[in-house]
């Protein structure tokens, strides 16, 4: 067995570098890199399990084309595949416009191929419809930041955990979802026993079991909670009057609207004990360092925006944001979705923190990528919803998209699927097929993954890393950065023959120059040489920098962050006599996304085989349910059948299911086709967390085979 070299994890956020040994191009073992200051060696199940995930019969090598729906795929080479997608593209532009395409991306993305699609879309089509699948899990987290801090990026840093003296986790079930950094939290807390870590949940997950004090909030309930605490912390006279004034605005005005709050009528929505959160007020009161860290639970909301403004209310009351041990965390769910944000993948967005709202990012956008002024359209494109909504209108008529998999991952997916089937051209960058998406698509280009490619991604803590390429990619796939290129050639653009990844990096980070992502630093050929560093890093000899936000001076017009006085408001579906229970879903420890990957390691389909409803002992009594009986879910959009596990620790009314089996395993039966696709006003982000369903006992249960989808998975037989 001999050294592969390091890459980081393509699975979620947390960001880990991680060593890969094995023998000709096989991955035999994965070790956490213990200098990398993301995980300092640690790694979870699903890192340590990539290796069976890499050369697997259904990975892509070629591209697949058909003309009808109903014909089989046939292999094509490049020039073909790309002639036909620009064929089409060419047709559809000059017959309907540039907003009749979309590109839909996902936090899987490398930073080089993300800064491309919107030089091409952006800059060239002049098509704002660009997004990602960071609008499920994040996009709430990004117009959190810009409203109330007055830029997207975390203030904080890994190393905060060590400095805290109160870590609220709350809407994160970290233990499984970003193992390695809850991990971090486990070890200093017990380095430091009188350290406090506080976890607000609907449901008692494996964080929660790990709390000093558990708050079992009503889903639904966070605004309310965030309000009561922060009437009890102005009660207690904890806020940091310094501070307050001299770095923020509408305090006055916060004030006033908490002075209103019935602080009693706010505990009872949220259904939490007055005393409870008191103590936890009592405890960030006497801090010197508040940490929160906070991700789907706040962020998979119509209101999701709002929760992340009322949780930063609390740290710039309080003070504690802008120095070491404090500040607001948002959770990134995904390799690169920072990248992605920076990039300005998000219909929204433009390189560099920019957006297409903003007459000057336009202009300068367009004088950077060589265009007459008013290419890029001032009119946010669509978003990750949207663009299925109006696919199935028929107003979109292509959409291209790239290492996600929404036929599993989107809300709705009746809907879904009508969209696609809708579509006159659907385009799928995939590593595997079949995939749920791409078995419904017209085109599939075969990407490199990790591993086979050069690439550079940005972590939860804004941490850039350069990943190199370590074996090659099966076939002729190609890195995604590279497909883009090729495509964009075709369409005889210039501007778009790169030499290699380096090249495109260090066109791209020249735009981030002066702006708060600033990673104008941070060459590829410094990357290559120390692998990562966290931006703001400005200049050649700057070392990057741990934390924002140390002069306490925000990225608002006048340096001040923004109090911003948030009313708690309902989910857009609430339970009803029809419908009584509601529905949250989440991710399992050994699982990620839509299992693309996951679902090949036989280990981590022996831990969790396949998908279960969670239901409240109680409840299932009312139904006379016992463990293991299939239960049916339906919603206003669907019915799914699960088998039924009880547990304490999800609340009375409430059901969890994981949301992570698609099609693939059982045809019709995955968690979305439940789920709501209402979506927020501003951050655009789905209700994934909540809508209302019913439950029935299937009468007669039956012994059912479910063949798990790919070749390393063994049949699961449920009773
Ligand atoms: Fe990969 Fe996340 Fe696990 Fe780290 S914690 S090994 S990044 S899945």
């Amino acid at each position: 067995m001999k050294a592969l070299g390091e890459n980081i994890c393509p699975y979620c956020g947390v960001g880990c570098r991680l060593s890969f040994e094995g023998e000709s191009d096989k991955v035999l073992r994965v070790r956490g890199v213990e200098s990398a200051a993301a995980n300092l060696g640690g790694i979870c199940a699903k890192g340590a399990q990539l290796g069976p995930t890499i050369h697997t019969p259904d990975r892509l090598s070629r591209p697949q084309l058909r003309l009808g729906r109903r014909d089989d795929f046939r292999t094509v080479d490049w020039p073909t595949a790309i002639g036909y997608v620009r064929e089409i593209f060419v047709n559809i532009l000059n017959t309907y416009g540039p907003e009749s395409v979309a590109f839909y991306g996902s936090g899987q993305l490398d930073t080089e191929t993300v800064y491309l699609i919107g030089k091409l879309f952006k800059g060239h089509f002049g098509c704002n419809n660009t997004d990602s699948n960071s609008r499920l899990c994040m996009a709430a987290a990004v117009a959190g930041y810009r409203t109330s801090l007055g830029s997207d990026g975390p203030p904080t840093c890994y190393d905060d955990i060590d400095h805290a003296d109160a870590i609220v986790i709350m809407g994160s079930n970290m233990a499984e979802a970003h193992p390695v950094t809850f991990d971090r939290v486990k070890a200093s807390k017990s380095r430091r026993p009188e350290q406090q870590i506080i976890v607000i949940d609907p449901r008692r997950t494996a964080t929660a079991v790990n709390a000093d004090i558990y708050l079992p909030a009503a889903p639904g309930g966070d605004i309310a909670l965030l309000n009561a605490l922060g009437r009890m912390l102005l009660d207690l006279g904890a806020m940091d009057q310094a501070f307050v004034a001299a770095h923020t605005r509408g305090f006055d005005e916060y004030r006033a609207f908490l002075l209103e709050q019935n602080v009693n009528e706010l505990c009872h929505v949220a259904a939490v004990a007055p005393e409870e959160l008191y103590r936890v007020a009592k405890i960030l009161q006497a801090s010197k360092g508040f940490l929160s860290f906070y991700c789907m639970g706040l962020n998979q909301s119509t209101v999701g925006m709002w929760k992340n403004n009322s949780l930063i209310n609390l740290h710039l009351l309080l003070g504690q944001i802008g120095k070491p041990g404090a500040g607001p965390f948002s959770l990134t769910g995904q390799p690169n979705a920072m990248g992605g944000r920076e990039g300005g993948l998000l219909s929204h967005q433009l390189p560099g923190y920019r957006t297409v709202e903003d007459a000057g990012h336009r202009q300068y956008a367009e004088e950077f990528w060589g265009r007459s002024p008013g290419t890029i359209s001032s009119k946010p494109g669509l978003t990750a919803v949207e663009m299925f909504r109006d696919l199935e209108k028929g107003k979109l008529k292509a959409i291209w998209i790239a290492g996600t998999n929404p036929a599993v991952s989107l809300p709705d997916l009746h809907q879904v699927r009508r969209a696609l089937a809708k579509a006159q051209l659907v385009v799928v960058n995939e590593a595997y097929h079949p995939t749920e998406t791409s078995r419904l698509a017209d085109v599939i280009l075969p990407s490199a993954q990790f591993g086979e490619k050069d690439w550079t991604s940005t972590n939860s803590e804004r941490m850039i890393g350069y990943s190199p390429k370590l074996w090659p990619a099966p076939g002729e796939a190609l890195p995604d950065w590279q497909i883009i290129a090729r495509f964009a050639q075709s369409m005889g653009y210039k501007g778009f023959d790169y030499a290699d990844a380096a090249q495109v990096w260090d066109e791209y980070i020249q735009m981030t120059a002066g702006r708060p992502c600033d990673m104008a630093g941070a060459t590829a050929a410094r990357l290559r040489e120390v692998g990562s560093l966290q931006w703001p890093c400005p200049t050649a000899d700057h070392p990057g920098s741990k934390r924002r936000y140390l002069d306490h001076k925000f990225a608002t017009p006048d340096g001040r962050a923004i109090f911003l006085p948030r009313e708690n408001k309902e989910p857009r579906e609430v339970p009803d006599h029809e419908f009584p229970f509601v529905l949250t879903t989440g991710r399992l420890y050994a699982h990620w996304h839509t299992l693309t990957r996951t679902a090949k390691a036989d280990k981590l389909v022996r831990r969790e085989p396949g998908p279960f409803v969670e239901i409240n002992p109680a409840d299932a009594a009312k139904l006379e349910l016992e463990a293991d009986d299939l239960v049916q879910i339906t919603s206003r959009r669907g019915t799914i059948q699960l088998p039924a596990r009880l547990r304490e620790g999800v609340s009375p009314g409430m059901i969890f299911v994981p949301f992570h089996w698609g099609d693939l395993f059982n045809e019709g039966n995955a968690t979305n086709y439940l789920t709501i696709s209402a979506i927020g006003r501003v951050a655009k982000q789905p209700e994934l967390k909540f809508c209302a369903v019913s439950l029935e006992k299937v009468p007669q249960p039956r012994k059912r085979t479910m063949p798990l989808p790919m070749a390393a998975a063994q049949p699961v037989t449920i009773v």
